[in-house]
């Protein structure tokens, strides 16, 4: 690795990088201002490669494409084989608005001095410390990639929500691989339980409990949505360990599913209670910290919105009714053990411990209840993978850094390397955070420019990427396959029919993958 121990006294302070997100600064008066001051300039010429081409790599190299005179060249390469990364694959078909912004994505593809290079996977095709030697700098904004486990026995029964996101959303190549590895008939299913309560999972709810017609303005395969809308699902229960003031999801997401006429959302009286302990209280007190108003709408949007169940009978009662769709809430419940593929058991869990410092404790392992359900399916959150030759904190499951440069094993800044988006901080917030993130990043290059410390570099390109030995994908080769996927989508009245398998890119591209 080609370490730079002076870059750290170079480093912009945290207070340095924050004044640029003062609310002043946003005021119309001091854009230009501003938009001065984040530019770079400098009459050095400069090529970076950005790893991952989804919200964290779009925005860094729209970032660095601003420079004042074009002086700077952006590579952004991807495993994947079309651009945008979770905007495609995780972001759920029916968020079209959520979606669209991939359209914004596309100018910065469009700009002479960026190229995609898609069906590049770092680790394997090219190694990271050739990147290093032939570049000026190297992003790494790879994601979060892998879905982290309960670690509980019987795991392996549980299905994983990232494994029904891929296909909803038609991952390339991934609609038979998942037909074949469920074990369970889809047309079977009237019940569904997530362990997990944030945004995913509300996702999930809302795709299971939401009808064909309701889904049909969105980019859901034609396929997935022939088999996804057989069942009758009746109901989605989230079942998480704390109480409904430390709910995951966001007021925005519960609010939509609540919306839904045929839906109506449960509460469990008694774990309503439970949830009203003093630390709870003080915690969705505004001006108690920065997240109490959110916490006191959320909570008093549930309370408002939600049936209060009595008792497990009037629970029975209510599942068995049909005359419309259930979302139930759970809280308190820590998963101990997947008996079957239909049955866990969990642990009643108490929280513990100051304001904000909750601690979630099991206090009576021997009670246990177990809870059935036709489908389990787990989301709770993700790690970004180890690449090669890159630093890597098992605890945190992020690339290490200081404010986006990436750390070595003894603390050292690695001259050259920065990092961003879900690889940076973890696998948390949505994508307005992630521009924020990258901004950051952003931020450290620009000021590593200004100092002088980064190596001019001009035919990187050339160097690396043309020894490839397989076929990459410009957006050229991409620009084709999204137009022939709207296409298909206008006839069917979709904003895109997207196709499943690599071999329609290839037939449209004209070469081999
Ligand atoms: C299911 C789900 C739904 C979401 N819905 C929303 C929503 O509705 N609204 C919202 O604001 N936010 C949403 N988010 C959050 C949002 O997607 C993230 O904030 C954002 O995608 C993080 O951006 P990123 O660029 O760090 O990672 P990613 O979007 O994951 O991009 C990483 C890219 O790196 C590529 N890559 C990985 N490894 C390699 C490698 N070795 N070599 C080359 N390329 C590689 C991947 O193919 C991918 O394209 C959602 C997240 C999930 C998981």
């Amino acid at each position: 690795m080609i370490r730079g121990p002076s870059a750290r006294a170079f480093l912009p302070n945290r207070a340095f990088c924050s004044q640029f997100y003062t609310s002043d600064n946003y005021n119309p008066k001091f854009k230009d201002d501003i938009r001065k001051k984040n530019q770079i300039r400098s009459d050095r010429e400069y090529t970076f490669c950005i790893i991952g081409s989804g919200p964290a790599g779009f925005y860094t190299a729209k970032s660095l494409l601003k420079s004042e005179n074009g002086s700077i060249k952006v590579d952004i390469l991807d495993s994947s084989p079309h651009p945008y990364g979770l905007v495609r694959n995780g972001v759920a078909p029916d968020h079209q608005s959520m979606k669209k912004i991939q359209y914004d994505y596309d100018e910065v593809f469009k700009n002479k001095n960026c190229q995609f290079y898609g069906n590049v996977t770092v680790g394997e095709d090219i190694q990271i410390l050739d990147l290093l030697r032939n570049y000026s700098g190297v992003i790494l904004a790879y994601g979060a990639g892998a879905e982290r486990d309960i670690g509980i026995e019987g795991e392996h029964h549980l299905t994983s929500a990232t494994d029904i996101i891929n296909w909803y959303n038609g991952k390339l190549d991934y609609f038979q691989e998942f037909q074949d590895s469920i074990n369970f008939d889809m047309k079977d299913l009237r019940d569904i339980s997530v362990i997990g309560n944030g945004n995913v999972a509300t996702d999930l709810a809302r795709i299971f409990l939401k009808t064909k017609e309701e889904l049909k303005d969105s980019d859901m395969p034609s396929p997935v949505m022939d088999i996804l809308k057989e069942p009758e699902i009746n109901s989605v229960s989230l079942v998480a360990r704390r109480g409904i003031y430390q709910s995951a999801f966001t007021t925005k997401e519960v609010r939509e599913l609540s919306k839904l006429p045929q839906i109506k959302m449960y509460l469990f009286k008694e774990e309503l209670e439970k949830s009203r302990n003093e630390a709870s209280l003080l915690e969705a007190t505004p001006g108690s910290s920065i997240y109490a108003r959110a916490i006191n709408r959320r909570t008093t949007f549930l309370e408002k919105t939600c049936i209060h169940l009595e008792n497990n009978d009037h629970y029975e009662e209510v599942l068995n009714d049909s005359s419309h769709k259930k979302l139930f809430l759970r809280y308190f419940m820590s998963p101990s053990k997947v008996l079957d593929q239909n049955s866990i058991e969990f642990n009643i869990t108490e929280l513990e411990g100051e304001a904000e410092k909750q601690r979630c404790v099991v206090k009576s392992p021997e009670e246990r209840v177990t809870l059935k359900s036709d489908l389990w399916l787990k989301s709770v959150g993700y790690k970004t993978i180890p690449m090669p030759g890159v630093p890597y904190d098992a605890d945190t499951f992020t690339v290490p850094n200081e404010m986006g440069c990436v750390l070595s094993d003894n603390g050292e800044i690695i001259k050259g390397l920065y990092v961003c988006g879900w690889a940076k901080r973890g696998p948390v917030g949505i994508i307005d955070a992630t521009l924020r993130d990258s901004f950051e990043t952003y931020r450290v290059i620009k000021n590593h420019i200004d100092q002088d410390l980064l190596d001019s570099r001009i035919d990187s390109t050339k160097k690396t990427l043309y020894n490839l030995e397989k076929s990459f994908v410009t957006y050229r080769d991409w620009a084709k396959v999204m137009y022939y996927e709207d296409e298909r989508g206008k006839k069917i009245g979709k904003p895109r029919e997207k196709y499943l398998w690599t071999e329609d890119y290839e037939n449209i591209i004209g070469k081999a993958l």
